[in-house]
């Protein structure tokens, strides 16, 4: 109140929930006598750790040369439902992981690593065992950049499917160098070839085309071409990526899950990017905070320090960080708790400003005025094909003006997921649900992220919504 009545005074008429742009801002701190500084998230998060002394980047910056060892490739598997994602990530798995003195009882803590022979060396590869591109997205729209390679699995009964191009689209939009496993080459009627020619409109062209992408055939259920596979990783990796790191220095990595446990307390997956972990290691990942007390591998063995790429469950920490979460260690317990304590804060700050920043159909033509979007996304789901396209159309024929593009960068049937959700945060979009509502968790996440859902039953309510939020009409409703 105090804010908005020295605005008034300004000649500035804002209301309690209205954005303000950063002239406005520096003016209003001019008025009282601050120096106003606009920080992302990224800035602030860096000023936590300069306050103790931490600069990630100097570090890296300082990183020698000849510190630098190859590491293994962190590799996703990506594709359309039942083309075989967790066929193949159970068959890397059962005939490469190394057997441990615990009998081998393999658990899924989210990823694994395995060795293979390559041209008289003994290789690892670490894999991210959460197929499908949901995860993907979901550690990206978290700024986790951890895949090193993506496997587009396309079954070679089925073809290029939906989920086959969100896929691509996803890997390429992250720069991630892409493999294709043509799966089920078991299958009577499996057409390798055809893959290689629906993928080539994709920009996916094999290297037998003159282009630079390798296939390898597989039948993930014969177990056949799993050899083939990994080599071609690992060929991809020394050939086109020069994937190094430091292991001689602290920690820093990315928790890939994390949950609680009921004896154990919180149980974190965390895949080392730099840096080697020891247990006793006072860790921040995300706003958790603790002491490094115990890590095992997969195969639920003990691990005392693990190296860049490789993958461990720690135990230890005081709660549980979200998925994407970056970590690095502490010099010690003290400055641990402290950043976490400082980013907690930070973070419940975000969430309230972030809510107000997300575009939506009320604050849109805000937005296009003051210049922050020149995009309206939109995301679309119905209950049927049909009304998606039509809906579709009729929104791509709308006169929207030359200030504004309209796009629709995800359409689809069915319930509004969580990926639709992701996707929306990462993009900016608003979502249409045509006779589809999301399920509680998804609406809770979408409230979370500040995302803009509207539903609809009649088309033409929808279309009347969207143009009316273009040319700046729709009462914002509080
Ligand atoms: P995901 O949804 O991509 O994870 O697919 P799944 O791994 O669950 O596989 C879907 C179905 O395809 C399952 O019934 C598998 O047994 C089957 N499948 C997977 N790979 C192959 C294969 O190489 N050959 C054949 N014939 N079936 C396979």
């Amino acid at each position: 109140a105090a804010l908005i009545a020295v605005l008034f005074r300004m000649g500035e008429m804002a209301t309690a929930n209205q954005s303000l742009d950063e002239d406005t801002f520096t003016l209003l701190g001019a008025e009282l006598g601050y120096d106003v500084q606009i920080l992302s998230p990224e800035d602030e998060d860096r000023e936590i750790l300069e306050a103790f002394d931490i600069d990630l980047e100097a570090e890296d910056e300082a990183e020698d040369d000849k510190d630098l060892v190859a590491r293994p490739p962190v590799v996703t598997v990506m594709g359309h439902v039942d083309h075989g994602k967790t066929k193949l990530l159970d068959a890397i798995r059962s005939t490469h992981v190394i057997d441990t003195e615990h009998g081998g009882i393999t658990q899924h803590i989210g990823a694994y690593q395995v060795h293979l022979d390559y041209e008289g060396q003994d290789r690892a590869i670490t894999f991210i065992d959460t197929p499908g591109h949901e995860a993907f997205t979901q550690m990206r729209a978290r700024g986790a950049d951890v895949t090193d390679i993506a496997v587009l699995v396309v079954a070679a009964d089925d073809g290029v499917m939906p989920q086959t191009i969100e896929a691509v689209n996803h890997a390429q939009a992250a720069g991630v160098k892409i493999i294709v496993a043509v799966n089920k080459i078991d299958v009577d009627g499996a057409n390798p070839e055809k893959i290689r020619g629906q993928l080539t409109e994709y920009g996916i062209v094999t290297e037998e085309y003159g282009g630079d992408t390798m296939f390898v055939d597989i039948s993930a259920k014969l177990r056949t071409g799993i050899d083939d596979l990994l080599e071609a990783i690992l060929y991809t990796a020394d050939a086109d990526l020069d994937l190094r790191a430091n292991p001689n220095r602290d920690a820093r990595g990315v928790a890939i899950e994390a949950k609680l446990d009921q004896g154990r307390g919180a149980v974190v997956t965390a895949l080392v990017q730099t840096g080697t972990l020891r247990i006793g290691d006072s860790l921040v990942v995300g706003t958790a905070h603790g002491r490094v007390r115990a890590m095992f591998d997969d195969g639920g063995g003990a691990v005392e320090e693990a190296e860049p790429s490789r993958p461990v469950q720690i135990l230890g920490m005081s709660t549980v960080p979200a998925a994407g979460d970056s970590f690095l260690v502490a010099p010690d317990d003290r400055t641990a708790r402290q950043i976490a304590d400082k980013r907690e804060a930070a973070q419940r700050a975000a969430t309230l400003a972030k809510r107000r920043k997300r575009i939506s159909l009320e604050n849109l033509n805000d937005a296009l005025k003051q210049g922050t979007v020149q995009t309206l996304n939109l995301i679309i789901k119905g209950d049927a094909s049909g009304s998606v396209e039509a809906l579709e159309s009729s929104l791509l024929e709308l006169e929207v003006g030359d200030e504004v593009a309209l796009q629709i960068i995800h359409r689809g049937v069915g319930a509004i997921t969580q990926n639709d959700v992701n996707l929306a945060t990462v993009d900016n979009a608003i979502i249409i649900g045509f006779n589809v509502r999301p399920a509680e968790r998804v609406q809770e996440i979408a409230d979370r992220e500040g995302v803009d859902m509207k539903f609809y039953s009649v088309i033409y309510s929808a279309i009347e919504d969207v143009e009316a939020a273009l040319k700046g009409m729709l009462k914002p409703i509080f």
